[in-house]
């Protein structure tokens, strides 16, 4: 795409090669206008972050390049209320490259521990690694340069680039890829990406040259606060004069031209106003999966009950994270023609054989394997359900990696997996409490029986 510089200031750039009705971009008086309104509205408006007061206020480079490359990290995926103590944790524990650099994995992973998609934590790990054995410890300050860092993209290299270092890029993340396609009436596809290439294109143009960070800020806080998904503040919005969205009406679809890929017309509804835009792409439908998790144990010395776990692979999901035995195979579904209770019987079945081939292969004598139940949990395209079964160990295996619950959950697990062992202690604890209620039922009964309190302690004994 070719843009002819305009002659007059007011006058917008036309767009050659394309069926493009020229409408959205910013002319140089909207530009203006667009930064001093939005400006005036952040420095009265904007939140109060702990990472905003280190950007203005910290004098050293690498330290502040370093804090806002966390917090836009740790903001990737999650939101700014969850982000704020994890941020304030992170920064006091490795204030700067040259201690996160110093840090292992496990501990990494630890401190991450909720967050979600844990590979942001390894990679800002790395990058930091990268700062202090490749650049000296200096933080990269351009959008080139940061975005050579492990797991930074383009949206976090200019993010870090205009906010710590004052660089003139713009930044596009959601929250301004719905500003600007409601303000220039963008209704294509945003997942076209010559429409994201288009978003880029204006956010550079339109940023402010003072103030670069700040305005990136105010165009992702407006779409935080004001010009939200379902429910859009127009009326208090700083920027409504210039809101092509805003203007719509039955009057002015007529005039949108048919012909114009970044319009999209043949999509508008009159009844959506606003929420026309920014206009989706097709949803990549998510794939349900199972997965077989075995809570092995053993009493160790003490009496306490470990069990066998394991570190997933350095690559994909949830990497590096620690685990209970997690079994390959999913277990066959069963035949369509069973019926229900056929069926979840066959079910278990077939995925205590997976469990049972699986443990075979390992060499691992156990007893007692039974299931315990279900667990769902929700990842960006997958509906995993953990299916929990508990096993005992016949005798101690020095081929796996024992530890009790409390050390497990401590070593760097994902939600899922806390989710996984809330189940298991909680189906333990039901056991405990139903063996408790028989065994003093029986000592009642008898008393010769052994004492709950003797059976206990000579249990810790063995
Ligand atoms: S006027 Fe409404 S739709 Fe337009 S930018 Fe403001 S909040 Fe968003
Ligand atoms: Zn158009």
């Amino acid at each position: 795409m070719v843009l002819k510089k305009s002659k007059k200031e007011n006058e917008k750039p036309k767009v050659e090669n394309e069926p493009d009705c020229g409408r959205h971009v910013f002319s140089a008086k909207e530009t203006r206008e667009l930064q001093s309104q939005l400006l005036v509205w952040y420095d009265k408006n904007a939140r109060t972050l702990p990472w905003r007061d280190i950007a203005r206020t910290e004098v050293d480079p690498n330290t502040r390049g370093y804090s806002v490359l966390v917090s836009e990290i740790m903001l990737q995926q999650t939101q700014v209320a969850t982000v704020i103590d994890y941020f304030n944790k992170w920064i006091k524990k490795w204030p700067g490259t040259k201690e996160l650099s110093k840090a292992t994995l496990e501990q990494i992973n630890q401190a991450w521990s909720g967050l979600g998609y844990y590979s942001r934590g390894r990679r800002l790990w790395e990058g930091a690694r990268y700062v202090e054995e490749t650049l000296d410890g200096s933080m990269p300050q351009t959008r080139v340069e940061l975005l050579k860092l492990p797991g930074v993209g383009k949206y976090t290299a200019s993010a870090v680039a205009s906010i710590a270092f004052g660089a003139q890029v713009g930044v596009v993340d959601g929250n301004v890829l719905r500003v600007l396609s409601r303000l220039r009436g963008i209704g294509a596809p945003i997942d076209n990406q010559k429409v994201v290439d288009h978003m880029w294109k204006l956010a550079d143009d339109i940023v402010d040259k003072e103030r670069p960070g700040d305005f990136n800020q105010a165009m992702m806080e407006l779409g935080a606060t004001v010009c939200t998904p379902k429910a859009p503040s127009c009326v208090t919005c700083p920027v409504k004069s210039m809101c092509a969205a805003r203007a719509l009406n039955a009057a002015s679809i007529v005039d949108i031209e048919d012909t114009c890929v970044k319009c999209g017309k043949s999509e508008l509804k009159m009844e959506e106003g606003v929420l026309n835009y920014p206009r989706k792409g097709k949803k990549t439908a998510s794939r349900d999966e199972r997965t077989l998790v075995l809570a092995l144990s053993h009493p160790n010395s003490s009496g306490d009950l470990v069990y066998a776990v394991q570190q997933r692979p350095a690559s994909g999901l949830l990497a590096n994270l620690w685990e209970l035995l997690t079994v390959p195979g999913e277990g066959k579904q069963a035949a369509d023609d069973q019926d229900e209770a056929g069926k979840q019987q066959k079910e278990v079945k077939d995925e205590k054989e997976v469990i049972s081939t699986h443990l075979e292969t390992l060499k691992v004598a156990y007893s007692q394997l039974a299931k315990k139940g279900e667990v769902n949990h929700v990842f960006s395209h997958i509906n995993m359900t953990y299916v929990l079964y508990t096993a005992t160990m016949d005798k101690k295996y020095e081929g796996l990696e024992l530890m009790t619950l409390d050390n497990f959950l401590v070593k760097g697990t994902s939600t899922a997996m806390k989710k996984v062992v809330k189940l298991l202690q909680s189906s333990s604890s039901d056991s405990c409490s139903m063996k408790r209620k028989s065994l003093t039922a029986a000592t009642a009964a008898d008393p010769k029986q052994r004492s709950i309190n003797s059976f206990f302690k000579s249990v810790k004994k063995e």
